[in-house]
Order: structure tokens, then sequence, then C-alpha cells
């Protein structure tokens, strides 16, 4: 039985420098997110979808956990596998905090993979100033690996295992509004989880919340998580 079963997305990112999916300002306003979220998108414009995706990538190196992923990192510490994180984010910052019982559903900036042959490559085994990027093996155009609207996220049997045996299910930074991650606080309520949210607005799935902390992540979850270490403890 897992203990603390969390979700982040996007607003967890925030802190670090990373602009949200519907903040104001930032790559995602360049970059209309029909065009370069989607298989269609990206078969209308390689090109412009890699461009968009490069620039993430490159912002992925150089920013840095916050409070929040730390944080997250220390209840893993503390909890041992009695600790899951699921993660809708793909700037692998969970990652670069030191988070290990991590499942990245919508994939990973760092790497892309061949749409015909599907082998795999790090984005640093690649020529990121040339064209579009082409498989070694079969000659095919690599494309990011970060799931798209319409395609299916990784985990997601994992996933529902987990959300049906946890004993709290907290979703932090999160919209509420990008399916299936969106409907996971509604299993685990449904499978008897205790459900928690921290974010900067109220999500749109707050009716299946039953404790909701408004705030931001870096400032809320770090005496959170130190209240729970104390109370598992104690
Ligand atoms: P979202 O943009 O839809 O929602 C982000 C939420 O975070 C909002 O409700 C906002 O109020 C809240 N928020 C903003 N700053 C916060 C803070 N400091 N602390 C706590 N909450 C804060 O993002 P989403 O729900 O993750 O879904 C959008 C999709 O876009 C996802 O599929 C995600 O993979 C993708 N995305 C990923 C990244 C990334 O990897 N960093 C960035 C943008 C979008
Ligand atoms: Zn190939």
């Amino acid at each position: 039985m897992i203990k603390y079963l969390v979700l982040t997305g996007a607003g967890i990112s925030a802190e670090s420098g990373i602009r949200t999916f519907r903040d104001t300002g930032g790559l995602w306003e360049e970059y209309p997110v029909e065009l370069v979220a989607s298989p269609e998108g990206f078969a209308a414009d390689p090109k412009f979808v890699w461009d968009f995706y490069i620039k993430r990538f490159k912002q992925s190196l150089e920013v840095e956990p916050n409070p929040g992923h730390i944080a997250l990192k220390r209840l893993e510490d503390a909890l041992g596998d009695k600790f899951h994180l699921i993660t809708q984010n793909v700037d692998g910052i969970h990652r670069k905090a030191g988070s290990k019982r991590l499942l990245e559903m919508h994939g990973r900036l760092d790497q892309c993979y061949c749409i015909s042959c599907h082998r795999q490559y790090n984005m640093n085994e690649i020529d990121l100033a040339g064209d579009v990027p082409i498989c070694t093996a079969c000659g095919s155009l690599l494309r990011p690996n970060i799931v798209w609207f319409g395609e299916v996220p990784y985990y997601l049997y994992e996933i529902e295992e987990m959300l049906k045996n946890c004993e709290v299910f907290m979703i932090v930074g999160t919209s509420g509004s990008v399916y299936p991650a969106a409907g996971f606080v509604m299993t685990a309520k449904l499978f008897g989880a205790r459900t928690v949210a921290i974010n900067l607005e109220k999500p749109d799935n707050l009716s299946f919340i039953d404790e909701f902390y408004q705030g931001r992540a870096g400032e809320i979850l770090p005496s959170f998580v130190e209240k729970i270490i104390g109370d598992s403890n104690g």
C-alpha cells in the first residue's frame, strides 16, 4: 500500500522559471499548442515542432529544482516505497532533484525516437543545429519523446494500480483540465484515498478534492512535507 501518491503538473516547475501552459508570455505563446503538441502538427511542419522542443530542451538544462521539488524528494527519502511520484512535466526537474520513484507519464524533453522503427535517442546524440533529425538506422524522421494530445500517456496501467492502492493522493500544480491525468483524483477517491490539492488557482476537478491548499507549491510543500514526516515518526 502506498501512503503518499503525488501527481505534479506544470505549476510545480513555475517557480524554477518554466512557464506553465496557461501563463501568458513564454514559449507557449509563440508556438500554438495545436501545432506543437499534436501528431497532426508534427506531420504538417516537423521543423517548427522541433524548434519548439529544442528551445524547451535547452531551457530544461538550465533550470534548477525549487523548494517544491526538493520537498517531494525529502518525502520519498522518508517514506521509501510507501511513496510514489507521477509527473505530467517533461522538463526532468524531479530527476534533477533526485526523485527516483518517479513516472514521467508525458515523456521526456531529453529524448527522442524514430517515427518508423521507434529506436530511441538521447538529445545529446543529436545535431540540434541542423535540419529535422533523421534516424541513423532507417532514415525516417525522429520526433521528441513527448506524449501529444490524442496519444496515450505512458505507465497508465501502473498508475491505475497505484491510484487504487494509496492512502493519500495529492495533486500539485496541475489545473485538472488535461485528461486522463485530470481523472486520477476520481479513481483514487472512488477507491478510498484521501485527496489533497496544492495549487495556485482552484483546480477544475476540485469537487473530488478533500483538502485544498491554495498557493505556491514552493511555499506550501516544504512545511507540509515536514508535518507528514513528523506525524509518521510520532
Ligand atoms: P496547466 O498549465 O494546465 O496548469 C498549471 C496549474 O499550476 C494552474 O492551475 C496554475 O494555477 C498552477 N500553478 C501555477 N504556478 C504555481 C505554483 N507556483 N505553485 C502551484 N501551482 C501553480 O498544467 P498541467 O495541469 O500540468 O497540464 C498541462 C499540460 O502541459 C501537461 O500535459 C504538461 O505536460 C504540459 N506542460 C508541461 C510543462 C513542463 O514540463 N514544465 C510546462 C507546461 C506545460
Ligand atoms: Zn528508425
